[in-house]
């Protein structure tokens, strides 16, 4: 099976890289694709399909969705599309956005909250499904933002992982998009005649000032340098620790200079 076009060639080429690079799908796994019906989470399960077919491995594909409960929201596209696309999909309704409203004050961010209980109803969903891997549609802007974002303004030193253990060790969350750029996942979805579906929650385009701002930076300093995606992305794996501040990562020079002691003592085993 021949890629359709040179962007698609392009995208299969940069997720075929991460989940070789960082294991993130092996023999027999059941992918589950957490689809809101954003670009992002199209263009993910358009380009798995398509490397599912073409892999050396087998492995499936399900989607799930889970409708927050706004007013509006249009899942009836999303569950339309994949049955005609021949993917399986599962709608999870809650009352996501209810919770939300009653949680928090009129001036909070409910973003983090979000993600949270969205976080939680994914590991349910993949358990009921069976699913081996999670996989979310985080691209490399997201990566390079969140970057940014914590470097900024909280002090720490972090993105995300291109694949994650849940912390009860049950899940394992995937990141396949962590090469792909948001511009090319926009233009692949679009090329792929996917319906963009809008969560029609209320803070939706009045996102973190915070991400906006940081978003222009890039945009901005992208002008003069063309490559400073690609290079922020490369620095994410080619992390220096001992030129960083973190005693965690650098024993202390005293430690250092007695395990070399201890190492030139050592007798060099003979034959
Ligand atoms: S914009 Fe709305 S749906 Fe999106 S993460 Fe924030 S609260 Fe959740």
């Amino acid at each position: 099976m021949a890629y359709t076009s040179e962007l698609e060639t392009r995208i299969a080429k940069k997720v075929t890289k991460a989940i070789t690079e960082h294991g993130l799908i092996e023999e027999g796994d059941r992918v589950m694709i957490a689809l809101s019906g954003g670009k992002d989470s199209w263009a993910l399960i358009q380009i798995l399909d398509v490397l599912r077919r073409r892999a050396p491995i087998a492995f499936t594909l399900v989607a799930v969705n889970i409708d927050s409960g706004y007013e509006g929201y249009e899942h009836e596209k999303i569950t339309a599309t994949c049955a005609a696309r021949g993917w399986e999909c599962h709608i999870e309704h809650t009352t996501i956005g209810e919770t939300i409203e009653d949680i928090l004050d009129e001036s909070a961010t409910p973003c983090s909250l979000c993600a949270r209980l969205r976080r939680g109803a994914l590991y349910r969903l993949a358990t009921k499904v069976g699913a081996t891997k999670i996989a979310l549609g985080h691209h490399a802007d997201d990566f390079i933002e969140t970057l940014l974002l914590n470097l900024f303004f909280q002090g720490s030193l972090k993105a995300m992982p291109a694949r994650l253990v849940s912390d009860n060790g049950e899940h394992v969350v995937i990141r396949p998009l962590v090469n792909v750029l948001e511009s090319e996942a926009r233009a692949y979805a679009k090329a792929s005649a996917l319906p963009i579906v809008g969560c029609c929650c209320p803070a939706c385009g009045d996102l973190s000032l915070q991400r906006q701002r940081v978003k222009r930076l890039i945009a901005e300093l992208q002008v003069e340098h063309p490559d400073i995606k690609n290079s922020m992305l490369r620095a994410l794996g080619n992390v220096a620790s001992r030129h960083l501040l973190d005693k965690r990562l650098d024993p202390l020079p005293e430690l250092r200079a007695a395990a070399a002691r201890v190492l030139s003592l050592t007798p060099v085993p003979t034959r």
